[in-house]
């Protein structure tokens, strides 16, 4: 299978704009898609601050911030993606949804091209016969900042060739992350790790085994983590921790991954963490202050 020498991207959220952003920066020209002209503008206008954020600290040199952005085009037609060799789909964590772009995106690639799916949660398997092309289909888990973070968790579907695996395996690593090979089970490797862990302070905070504080500082100080696990969740986003434990809850049957009822409280009052500017802290103060 040959490089990737150009990217296509589905999204220009929070992901997709990280996404093209490091592609672009690792000389990989990127066909940006979204639906919405507005989620467009503001992804050029993030990916732009972030660039001149690169080059203030001098982590890049000194006309990459312009040769990057040269290298995106956006636009709102999947016609776009008619020379890529590989679609990179970060749209919407919505199954239906995701299918529908797929039945729209495969008539326009080219023959050999592959589409990877940045799901969270969504059965890579699942998603790839959907397809026309579950050979090369797999999934390509970012983290979010995507800029910061270091990792990709790559999902083969039980379709997925060896070719496609080695070839987004190679495009990981010309964007400078490192690749961990993950099965295709609810939550991967990180998250069916690291949401168990976060549900389980929530239940130690219910239940009255410490307060925000000593949750927080207990695990920063005695476990050696950068941020508390309720700073975490806060981070993550409250309702997107507790979709992800519902969906390992559902696809491994197991009581051990019930959402913690407090976390459910916390979701419906509309306190989502640091998006809605409160979960366990509260950010209209500096610093945040606990909520209980
Ligand atoms: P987001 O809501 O910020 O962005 C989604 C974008 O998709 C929006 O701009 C929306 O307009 C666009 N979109 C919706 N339907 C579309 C269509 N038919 N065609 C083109 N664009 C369409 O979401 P996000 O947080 O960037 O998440 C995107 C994907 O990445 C999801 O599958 C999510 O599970 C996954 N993911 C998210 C994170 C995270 O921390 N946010 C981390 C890893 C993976």
């Amino acid at each position: 299978m040959a490089d990737v020498q150009k990217l296509g991207v589905i999204g220009a959220g929070l992901m997709g704009n990280g996404i093209a952003h490091v592609a672009a920066l690792a000389g990989i020209p990127v066909a940006l898609v979204d639906v919405n002209p507005a989620a467009l503008e503001k992804a050029l206008g993030t990916i732009t601050k972030n660039l001149e954020r690169q080059t203030t600290r001098g982590n890049i040199p000194d006309g990459a911030k312009e040769a990057a952005l040269a290298r995106i085009t956006t636009g709102t037609e999947y016609a776009a993606f008619a020379d890529c060799d590989l679609v990179i789909e970060a749209a919407t964590e919505n199954e239906e949804i995701k299918k529908k772009i797929f039945a729209s995106l495969c008539p326009t690639l080219k023959p050999g091209a592959m589409i990877a799916s940045n799901t969270s949660s969504i059965p890579i398997t699942r998603l790839g016969a959907a397809t026309d092309r579950p050979g090369r289909f797999i999934g390509m888990h970012f983290f979010n900042p995507v800029p910061m973070m270091k990792l990709v968790e790559v999902i083969r579907g039980l379709a997925t060739e060896d070719a496609t695996a080695a070839a987004v395996t190679a495009l990981a690593e010309r964007m400078g992350k490192t690749v961990v090979a993950a099965a295709d089970y609810p939550g991967f490797v990180v998250n069916r790790i690291l949401c168990p862990m976060l549900n389980e302070a929530i239940f130690a905070l219910m239940e009255g085994v410490g307060d925000v504080r000593s949750i927080d500082e207990g695990m920063k100080l005695g476990a050696n983590h950068p941020m508390g696990p309720l700073e975490l969740s806060d981070f993550v986003g409250l309702d997107t921790l507790y979709s992800v434990l519902k969906v390992l809850h559902d696809g491994l049957g197991d009581p051990k991954y019930r959402p913690c009822p407090l976390l459910a409280k916390y979701v419906e009052a509309g306190w989502l963490g640091r998006k809605s500017g409160k979960g366990f802290y509260d950010y209209s103060t500096t610093p945040p202050t606990p909520t209980r």
